[in-house]
């Protein structure tokens, strides 16, 4: 290491708790900060993509990911009144072994939070950060009741609606409804993300997402496609038409919607995207979704969170500190820029009015995604290792990133 630091990570998501113990574990002297009052996770679930996993292996969280995850192999949707085959990736065709990792956000929380509590970390929470300044000593976190620091370095990880973070997103029309159900009896296979569309105007879905960390039933996320200016709509036609709807679209949707008995357990979350060009400032630096947005198409976000904290470690350990944070951002920029690009085109295809843009989908794009080497190179971008995720890291320079991916050594367990 080549200075020892005094950090402050601004939020406690899966960007903040990664960037925490990776900066720990480099040395550093860390403090996190989040405005729950509890430390908790918020939301639904997720696919933690290989490239995540390795991050998790890297930080000592993966054992207990994978413990409360279930693998997910295959992602795979069909139009549901032409019957075509619309998406169909496999994981391992990047590489034997190569799978996703569904898991609740409680789970991920659990096993990152857990591992912080184990290196003798702790979120300080009920802190609302309003911003930061430069004062003599370094950068001064302001809250609602007054300022925190000085620090050596403020991390920026308080998510898509940052107050220190200049990032300004283009918001999408379409978000989606999401809930957790419990994973019922079914013939939907639970080894991977099934989804049925309508066109590119109606898409649902469901993930199996293993289980909390208080509790053994597997678990699903359940999301169903919505333009953000139809919520006040949906609320207000009812949930038996919308259930008919859904059922009609894929009837063995059966037991995860008699779940659903009030519109109130499903969330809309809203997407946006949108890159910061320069995501660092002095003595301060951004990460996660305060520096880079993207719809959840591809299923990226926390891993970019992830490969974001781990950069940082990285290159705070190759640089001294002014220098470092340009070299972090050029550790990511090109992965960031060619995934934000795949989201950008991929996300019309899936969540926009265009029937054109949904028969490009299902007669162009789909066929030709099943040819070789297309089927590699879906597995390879649905892994996050279409191209390097760490630009000139020599531990994981080359594609695909080998399964044995292994950082200095240091492993889970
Ligand atoms: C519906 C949906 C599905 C998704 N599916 C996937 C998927 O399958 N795979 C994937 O990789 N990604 C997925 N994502 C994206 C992923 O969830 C995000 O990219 C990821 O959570 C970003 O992590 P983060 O640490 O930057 O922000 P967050 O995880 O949002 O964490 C931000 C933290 O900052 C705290 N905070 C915010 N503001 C303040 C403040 N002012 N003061 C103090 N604390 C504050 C919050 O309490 C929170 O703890 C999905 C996103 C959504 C919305």
């Amino acid at each position: 290491m080549a200075t020892r630091l005094s950090i402050a990570v601004a939020g406690a998501g899966i960007g903040g708790l990664a960037t925490a113990i990776a900066l720990r574990l480099a040395g550093h002297d860390v403090c996190v900060f989040d405005r729950f009052d509890r430390p908790r996770p918020v939301g639904s679930g997720l696919v933690v993509q290989p490239v995540g996993q390795r991050v998790l292996d890297w930080l000592g969280a993966g054992t207990r990911a994978r413990a409360l995850g279930t693998p997910v192999l295959r992602l795979y949707g069909r139009e549901a009144v032409t019957g075509a085959g619309t998406l169909d990736v496999r994981y391992d065709a990047a590489g034997p072994g190569l799978h996703g990792l569904g898991m609740h956000r409680a789970s991920l929380f659990a096993a990152l939070h857990e591992r912080l509590l184990a290196l003798g970390l702790r979120v300080t929470p009920a802190t609302e950060i309003t911003g930061s300044v430069l004062a003599p000593g370094g950068r001064v976190l302001l809250t609602g009741g007054g300022r925190i620091g000085p620090f050596d370095l403020i991390v920026d990880a308080l998510g898509s609606h940052s107050p220190l973070s200049p990032l300004i997103a283009c918001p999408l029309p379409y978000g989606a409804l999401w809930t957790t159900l419990h994973w019922p009896e079914t013939g939907i296979p639970a080894d991977r993300l099934s989804q049925r569309y309508r066109a590119a105007r109606r898409m649902v879905g469901v993930l199996p997402i293993g289980r909390k960390p208080d509790d053994d039933k597997p678990l699903a996320a359940f999301f169903w496609s919505l333009r953000g200016d139809h919520l006040a709509d949906w609320q207000a036609r009812g949930l038996a038409p919308w259930k008919a709807e859904a059922l009609d679209l894929w009837p063995e949707l059966a037991p995860f919607l008699a779940q659903i008995e009030d519109p109130a357990q499903m969330t809309l979350a809203r997407y946006s995207h949108g890159t910061l060009r320069r995501p660092w400032a002095e003595r301060l630096v951004h990460l996660g979704d305060s520096a880079h947005r993207a719809s959840p198409q591809l299923g990226q976000g926390a891993n970019m969170a992830l490969l974001d904290a781990l950069a940082l470690a990285r290159a705070l350990d190759q640089a001294p500190l002014d220098d470092a944070l340009p070299l972090f951002w050029r550790m990511r920029r090109g992965h960031l820029t060619v995934y934000q690009a795949a989201s950008r085109f991929l996300t019309p295809q899936y969540q926009s009015d265009s029937a054109a843009i949904a028969w490009f989908r299902d007669r162009i794009v789909a066929p030709v995604g099943r040819v070789p080497p297309f089927p590699r190179l879906l597995g390879a971008i649905a892994s996050g290792i279409a191209v390097p995720p760490l630009a000139g890291e020599p531990h994981i320079k080359g594609q695909p990133v080998p399964p044995d991916w292994a950082m200095d050594g240091r492993r889970d367990g």
